[in-house]
């Protein structure tokens, strides 16, 4: 099996988020404190490491690219952070939701094929964020 492959999905970044077994984000939290948060490259796995008491239940967090610094939010929907992903022969954008404890996930790749994981999808409306999604360099920079 191929293994996944998370990027950054800023211009003139795209660095890999995930060398080793975790994808690894900069974050803050409504506070203003700094961390480092871990995530699974498992889509649909919300097992998620962090300093303890970091996040608060449905607090907010912002998520940032470690390697530019450049935030993950998505411009016109901040509800959800979103990430650049490759597995085998495909691409897409992966976008899921940065509030704590609330677990959605959404891949949408560039062959058109949308997929929704976890409990949370059904209450988010994403039909805008799928019109949005753009691939824009996203073949030039991860390759085919
Ligand atoms: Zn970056």
């Amino acid at each position: 099996m191929p293994k996944r492959k998370f990027f950054c999905p800023n211009r003139g970044c795209h660095a890999n988020l995930n060398p080793g077994t975790k994808i690894v984000l900069k974050a803050r939290n409504e506070n203003g404190k700094e961390g480092i948060i871990l995530l699974s490259p498992q889509v649909g796995n919300y097992t998620v490491f962090m300093e303890e008491d970091f996040l608060c239940d449905e607090e907010r967090v912002r998520l940032f690219c470690p390697v530019c610094g450049e935030s993950l939010l998505v411009v016109d929907d901040d509800r959800f952070a979103h990430v650049w992903m490759r597995y085998g022969e495909s691409q897409a954008v992966v976008y899921f939701s940065r509030v704590k404890g609330e677990h959605a996930t959404f891949v949408i790749a560039t062959s058109g094929d949308t997929r929704a994981f976890g409990p949370d999808v059904d209450s988010l409306d994403i039909e805008d964020l799928a019109a949005t999604t753009s691939f824009k360099g996203m073949k030039n920079s991860l390759g085919a």
